[in-house]
């Protein structure tokens, strides 16, 4: 077993990323500067809703 496995690195901000247990169950590795809780509704949603509010024309 290695002693010191140096965690991979985060492919966005290339800072090492921290091992968490996740909700869904199990473990990985994220990175605690760019997985941040997503936002409620992402722009796709966003947009979709927008067209939907607009009358069929
Ligand atoms: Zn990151």
């Amino acid at each position: 077993m290695a002693k010191n496995t140096p965690p991979p690195l985060c492919l966005k901000c290339s800072k090492p990323m921290s091992f968490m247990l996740v909700k869904t169950g199990g473990r990985k590795f994220r990175c605690s500067h760019c997985d941040v809780p997503a936002p409620p509704k992402a722009p796709e949603v966003k947009n979709l809703l927008s067209s939907e509010l607009k009358p069929p024309v």
